[in-house]
């Protein structure tokens, strides 16, 4: 009885069985996945974040530049062309949408939106 259990020790001694090891693997692959999918959706929301960012400025450029051409002509006028922004702009470029949106001027409000519904400011 007791060589028995000793040899049964020795046997269970020597490392994980395949079973256990497979375990193992699979637990380790399903947190894994899960902080994979977790990172990317925090990357997403910091790139609509910075793009959000970026429409602020745009529509602060906007502002000045409403301001401006009031002070000078008399009349009101937004930027049609944002490129016309850019003496407004601390950065001196036109910022770019981080996933490929455009960033359009709408020609009654002046406001600045970008083209991804998910970018839209509240
Ligand atoms: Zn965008």
């Amino acid at each position: 009885m007791i060589k028995s259990s000793l040899i049964h020790f020795k046997m269970k001694s020597g490392g994980f069985t395949l079973v256990e090891l497979i375990i193992i693997l699979v637990i380790i692959g399903i947190l894994s996945s899960v902080a994979i999918l977790r990172f990317m959706m925090l990357t997403d929301t910091a790139k609509a974040s910075l793009c959000i960012a970026n429409q602020q400025t745009l529509n602060a450029a906007q502002a000045m530049y409403l301001a401006q051409t009031s002070v000078n002509t008399g009349y009101s006028e937004y930027a049609d062309d944002l490129n016309d922004l850019i003496p407004f702009i601390d950065s001196g470029t036109v910022p770019e949408c981080p996933i490929g949106g455009t960033y359009e001027i709408d020609p009654v409000s002046g406001i600045i939106t970008c083209s991804l519904t998910e970018h839209i400011v509240d």
